[in-house]
This record gives structure tokens, C-alpha cells and sequence, in this order.
């Protein structure tokens, strides 16, 4: 269940509910909004009883039962689809926002010219990892701070808003002071201390589905950062391991309409680590605009075959202005068909 309080409810009306709701054996998760505090009961009880009571109780506006296991994310909980404001801007909106990047920021020179590269293209956002997971301890770990500092000075140049990945609830504070963005990468979708950290750094969240987690497992992440107080979630498609060895990952595409039809949150797709091949790339992010995500995040690098992360599955920057080149009447097709109706609940 979620109950939404009106939007002058006083403390003591919504300490009241919160007392009603425990006496019927619920527990009680709220959020308290600029606006308006909302509360979300979980547990087990008697559902009916419990509604039918609240919406009795002052200060409620509204009770509804939600039978998904994640509740604030739900089309459920909120039938129009959520726009999240990223640096003034819009993801989930009517425009199709493509983020593009490094892998790794690697040196000024490298970040730089790539910046300049994809925003003259007309990607939206940059990417770039300051601190990298890596399979191997022996491989780059990433430049860290002096990473997250190059992305602020690549970011002066171009007015480009970033996205860098946070791997440890420890460097929150300082990743959020950096970045418009903060990136939960597929080996972390299920960390969840850093999870509930999320939930109070004050920046919107890109959140990548976990290379071997369900669907309903990443709507269930997305729910704890939602949960511990923040709203502005982006899920992402990026591949998930299965049998198939000729690309890095197998892309679940329909990843994307499924997730419309469960969450208001907007989904973006990463086609160049669901593929790990640059070649495959162009093709899948047409299937991307086609299958009505909101956007793309995609690898970019000045010169990939000296790129210290994942030069394989990245595009030269004339490559990737080449794509967003032939994008163009793909998005304009998107454009025409986002009737932000059909995603309501059947
Ligand atoms: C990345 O974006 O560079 C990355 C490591 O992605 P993922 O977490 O999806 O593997
Ligand atoms: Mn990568």
C-alpha cells in the first residue's frame, strides 16, 4: 500500500497514520517530499481493513494497494511516466538524450577531445568512469579524484552534464560534489549499503541492471534508493550473461517495453556494453530508439585501440557523429510516437 498525505497534513496527522498503520501490523517507510509525505506500508495484514481505515484518517489523501513488491516505482504507484532533471536536462521527457564517453577518463587531453567530439555531435551528456570496475586488480582502477576533477573542467568546456560511476558508499560526498549524475554500475545494481547511500546524495541516479539479475531485481534496487529519499532513478539495460559468446553480453531489448509496463522510471540502453563490439553497436542503438527507450549511453574514445578500458566495444568520435548522424530519422519517428498513454497500466 501507499498513502499519500494531502499536502498540508500536519506532523501530528501523519504521526497518527503511521501509529494506525503499525497497529495493523504493517511497517511504515515514508518519504517526505518537498511537497507532500507519502508513506509506504509493507508486511503482511489485512490489506482492506487497513485501506479502508486510512482513508478514513485525517490528513489522507489517497490509500492504494500496490501488488508489485517494489511500490514507489511502480506504474502502479504513479501512472505517468517520470521525467528526471539532469543538469537542466530533461530524461523521460520528448527529447531522446544520448550520453556518450569514455569508458575511463584517462588524461585532459583524452577527456577533452572526446567532450568536444560527442557534444558537437549532439550527444547531451558525458560519461566517463573516475573509478573503474575492473575483473582483474591488476588492470587500471581508474584516476579517481583527479578523474572526477578532469570531468568538472571537461564539463566547464562544453556545458555537458556528467555521469561517472560511484562503486563504495565511502566516496558518495565526493563523487556527488562532481558529478550531475552518479552511476551504479551492473557489479554493484545489488550493493546495497551503497544502495540506501543513494538515497540522500542529492543527485539523480543512473542504475544499470546486474550482468545476471532479473528484471524484477533491478526494479527492487531502484526501490531502495526510492525508499531511502530519492525519486530520481534512470534504470539501464546493459546486457545480461547467457550461453551466447559472440557478444559481450546478450542485450534483452525487450527488457525496455517490459520495464515501461512496470515502472514509471525512464529507461536508457548501453549498447556498447550489451554488445562489446564497436561494429554492433550503431545497429543496436537503433533498436533502442525503435523499441521507445529514453535514451542511450554509449562508449566513445579519441583513439580506441589505445584506450585503457573497453576500446573494443568504443566508437571513434567521427564514428559516433556518423551514427547520431543516421539516428536522426529514427528519433524523429520516436518523436512522433511517444504517446506517453500507452504505457499506462493494461
Ligand atoms: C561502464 O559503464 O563503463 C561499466 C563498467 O558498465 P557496466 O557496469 O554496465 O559493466
Ligand atoms: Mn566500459
Amino acid at each position: 500500500m501507499i498513502i499519500s498525505m494531502r499536502q498540508h497534513a500536519t506532523r501530528a496527522e501523519i504521526d497518527h497514520v503511521c501509529e494506525r498503520i503499525r497497529e495493523f501490523g504493517y511497517k511504515v517507510h515514508s518519504i517526505e517530499g518537498e511537497e507532500r509525505v507519502v508513506i509506504g506500508v509493507v508486511g503482511v495484514g489485512d490489506v482492506t481493513a487497513c485501506l479502508e481505515s486510512l482513508e478514513a484518517t485525517p490528513g489522507v489523501e489517497s490509500a492504494m494497494r500496490i501488488s508489485a513488491p517494489y511500490k514507489f516505482v511502480s506504474r502502479e504507484f504513479k501512472k505517468d511516466h517520470s521525467i528526471i532533471r539532469v543538469n537542466g536536462l530533461d530524461i523521460g521527457g520528448d527529447e531522446f538524450i544520448v550520453i556518450a564517453g569514455p569508458c575511463s577518463v584517462e588524461s585532459e587531453k583524452q577527456i577533452m577531445e572526446t567532450a568536444e567530439g560527442v557534444a558537437a555531435a549532439g550527444a547531451r551528456m558525458l560519461r566517463g568512469g573516475a573509478f573503474k570496475p575492473r575483473t582483474s586488480p591488476y588492470d587500471f582502477q581508474g584516476l579517481e579524484l583527479e578523474g572526477l576533477k578532469l570531468l568538472r573542467k571537461a564539463k566547464e568546456a562544453t556545458g555537458l552534464g556528467i555521469v561517472t560511476e560511484i562503486m563504495s558508499d565511502r566516496d558518495v560526498d565526493m563523487v556527488a560534489e562532481y558529478t550531475d549524475c552518479m552511476q551504479v554500475g551492473a557489479r554493484n545494481m545489488q550493493n546495497f549499503a551503497l544502495l540506501k547511500s543513494l538515497g540522500g546524495c542529492g543527485r539523480p541516479v543512473l542504475l544499470k541492471r546486474g550482468m545476471s539479475s532479473t528484471i524484477k531485481e533491478l526494479l527492487m534496487s531502484a526501490e531502495y534508493i526510492v525508499a531511502h529519499g530519492n525519486p530520481n532513478v534512470i534504470l539501464c539495460e546493459r546486457g545480461i550473461r547467457t550461453f551466447e559468446t559472440a557478444t559481450r553480453n546478450t542485450c534483452d531489448i525487450a527488457a525496455i517495453p517490459v520495464l515501461n509496463e512496470l515502472t514509471h522510471l525512464p529507461v536508457i540502453l548501453d549498447p556498447s556494453h550489451a554488445t562489446g563490439k564497436r561494429s554492433l553497436v550503431p545497429a543496436l542503438s537503433r533498436a533502442g530508439v525503435a523499441i521507445g527507450a529514453d535514451g542511450l549511453i554509449l562508449e566513445v574514445h579519441p583513439c580506441p585501440e589505445k584506450a585503457v578500458s573497453d576500446g573494443a566495444q568504443s566508437l571513434t568520435i567521427p564514428a559516433f557523429g556518423q551514427m547520431m548522424e543516421d539516428l536522426k530519422p529514427y528519433i524523429r519517428l520516436w518523436r512522433e510516437a511517444r504517446v506517453p498513454e500507452t504505457w499506462a497500466v493494461a
